[in-house]
């Protein structure tokens, strides 16, 4: 028998990070949440979340915005260390980016991945922060796979590919954006929360409004 694990990580993603498992309980409750972060040994005044829309829109928060709810986005990127910064999801996918001095957490939908929330990170992390591609390490996190994320025909036009037996693979989509953007350093964890329902929360499974979180610190 395999032993749940209270969160999980990978391994050659270089900067402390994680996404909490079922074991953690919902994390989109403050009290659950602050108690785990406790846990941890991280301080939830310290955490910036996104209230999470299916938008594109990536914002840059500080500081000023520790312990706090940014409205209107799905993405959040600093490069103030004193913050982490977190993202929810229940089969949505929840990616964590950094070059080691700017991090963001991103979550990462059907809807939003259609509207570039993935090239629209990357442009900020050229553009405003001045990194260079090829020092970013991305974590794509659990979320529905090809194995279980049923779409419809229309779904071939959105994302201009071939649906194999109606199974939309967001992992792979992701992957290819990013190589196209000149990032090599792609973690994948390789866990369907939909599935491997006994680990994770899945919208699909039954429309559960409970959330693991993935953090970078
Ligand atoms: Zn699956």
């Amino acid at each position: 028998m395999k032993i749940m694990e209270e969160f999980i990580f990978h391994q050659n993603f270089n900067y402390k990070h994680f996404t909490s498992t079922i074991l953690s309980g919902n994390l989109k409750d403050k009290i659950t949440r602050d108690n785990f972060l406790i846990s941890q040994g991280l301080r939830p005044s310290d955490l910036v979340l996104a209230n999470q829309v299916h938008s594109a829109n990536i914002k840059i928060v500080g500081n000023i915005d520790s312990g706090n709810f940014i409205d209107n986005c799905d993405g959040l990127i600093t490069n103030d260390k004193s913050i982490m910064l977190g993202v929810f999801t229940a089969d949505c996918m929840p990616l964590l980016i950094t070059n080691g001095t700017i991090k963001a957490a991103i979550h990462a939908g059907w809807k939003g991945i259609y509207l570039g929330i993935v090239e629209n990170t990357i442009e900020v992390f050229k553009n405003k922060f001045s990194v260079h591609v090829k020092d970013i390490e991305v974590y794509i996190g659990p979320h529905i796979r090809s194995c279980c994320y049923e779409v419809g025909k229309n779904f071939e036009d959105l994302f201009n590919l071939k649906l194999q037996d109606n199974k939309l693979d967001l992992s792979r989509i992701v992957f290819n954006k990013l190589k196209n953007l000149g990032v090599v350093n792609i973690f994948d964890v390789n866990k369907c929360t939909f599935c491997q329902g006994s680990y994770f929360f899945s919208y699909r499974q039954n429309k559960t409004s409970e959330r693991m979180l993935s953090l970078i610190v």
